[in-house]
């Protein structure tokens, strides 16, 4: 509502401001959503680690086998995730290869309760803006991604029933439940009861829930992720959720432990084909990680470390986004209560100019479009940012030259 005069002042103004920005020659990186330095430190305890070579069981930890990982770390996260011991396999470092593991055998000898999806015209629901990895995954085995919207509360769920309905090749989707990567959300109970009952027209649907985040609080109001096993398993589908989560954004994101944990019928399924893969994972680093924590409460009292590191960073994103968009009315920012990511909303159209523009000047952001399937965001208006890896000083630099980037790509946009 600025009359082209003003417009043009405006411009003027933030071109000046980006000019000085340039002048800076800063060299900032907001692009990943890597714990920092100083998060990793927490965890150094691990390094002396563990102090005895066999578990409670008297397993020597340093030998083959024990295909579904040492009784303690699968205890301590079925309390976390508020399953049984026996629901959990506790694996290697890594959630996101166990997801692919279970994509593959789904794509090579079919799920549990299904045939093999090779060979078929799979798709797979998508709810957006969401996790870049999910979505290359699927691409690179050509799986169709259906697109729907994220919510406060969670993915748009009656979307989500109309696209599962009545395609039998619709065979699954992804969802990051608790704190979502990027738009910090998560489902709401109802709607994850919604999920566990609909009916779908493929009787092999599977929803990969994917719970990264699921206790990386930023605030003393903590989310508790809903029991996606239970609700399924009450509405006659046991077998349509698999979960994930790791210590990934725990302990150490390069050598933490990945978890799955799903009914014993998917439990037993990701283990027959699980054998030709591996003898057992790495034993040590899972004794390691139970004699780190001692039970579940450890992992709970060590997440209060990495909030208070953290949360500072979020205040530093939302204090500069606020001091120069606020009632501008370009912008739209999330204020997550947990997660790693902030979801910025500029301009339609002006997304991947505000990312060249900050680039040309020393700070980098993720790809316009990332969290959207192919990289392709159809309003070109989404950025997500990563304020965890840098140091605050960092992140209040950089991300007061963004707010002046998203402000100039307005304003050149606007005035045509
Ligand atoms: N899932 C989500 C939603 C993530 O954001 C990430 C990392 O950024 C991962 C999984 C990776 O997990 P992992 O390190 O256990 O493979």
């Amino acid at each position: 509502d600025l009359s082209p005069a003003e417009l043009n002042d405006f411009l003027a103004a933030k071109r000046a401001a980006y000019q000085a920005l340039q002048g800076r020659g800063l060299k900032l990186d907001l692009t990943r959503g890597k714990p920092s330095a100083a998060q990793l430190d927490l965890a150094d305890g691990l390094l002396k680690l563990p102090t005895s070579i066999s578990d409670a069981d008297g397993v020597d930890v340093r030998n083959y086998g024990g295909l579904t990982g040492i009784r303690q770390i699968r205890e301590i996260f079925a309390e976390l995730l508020w399953v049984e011991p026996e629901q959990v396999i506790a694996g290697g470092n890594s959630s996101l290869t166990m997801m692919h593991d279970c994509l593959v055998q789904m794509l090579l000898h079919g799920p549990v309760d299904g045939q093999p999806w090779v060979g078929q015209p799979i798709k797979f629901v998508c709810p957006v803006p969401g996790y870049d990895r999910h979505f290359t995954m699927l691409a690179s085995y050509g799986i169709e991604m259906l697109p729907v919207p994220m919510e406060a509360d969670g993915p748009d769920v009656a979307a989500i029933e109309a696209l599962v309905k009545d395609d039998p090749m619709v065979k699954g989707m992804w969802i990051v439940p608790t704190y979502a990567n990027p738009v910090g959300s998560t489902i709401s109970h109802e709607k994850a009861a919604l999920l566990a009952a609909m009916p779908t027209a493929a009787a092999d649907f599977k929803i990969f829930w994917d719970n990264a985040y699921a206790f990386h609080h930023l605030t003393e109001e903590e989310a508790k992720s809903e029991d996606i096993i239970s609700l399924c398993s009450a509405a006659g589908n046991p077998n349509r959720p698999i979960m994930f989560a790791s210590t990934s954004k725990i302990t150490y994101a390069g050598a933490g432990v990945a978890v799955l944990a799903a009914s014993s019928a998917n439990v037993g399924w990701y283990q027959k084909h699980y054998q030709y893969a591996s003898i057992g994972p790495d034993k040590v680093n899972q004794l390691r990680h139970v004699q780190f924590f001692t039970n579940a409460q450890g992992v709970r009292d060590h997440m209060v470390k990495h909030r208070e590191i953290l949360a500072p960073k979020f205040a530093a994103v939302d204090a500069a986004l606020t001091a120069e968009l606020a009632g501008l009315g370009v912008a739209e920012w999330t204020k997550p209560t947990g997660g790693y990511f902030v979801n910025l909303d500029v301009v339609d159209g002006t997304a991947g100019r505000v990312v060249q523009l900050a680039k040309e000047a020393g700070i980098v952001l993720t790809p316009a479009g990332a969290s959207f399937p192919h990289g392709h965001d159809p309003r070109d208006r989404n950025i997500r940012l990563a304020p965890s890896f840098p140091v605050l000083e960092e992140v209040e630099t950089a991300m007061a030259g963004v707010a002046t980037c998203v402000a100039l790509a307005a304003a050149e946009e606007l005035s045509g």
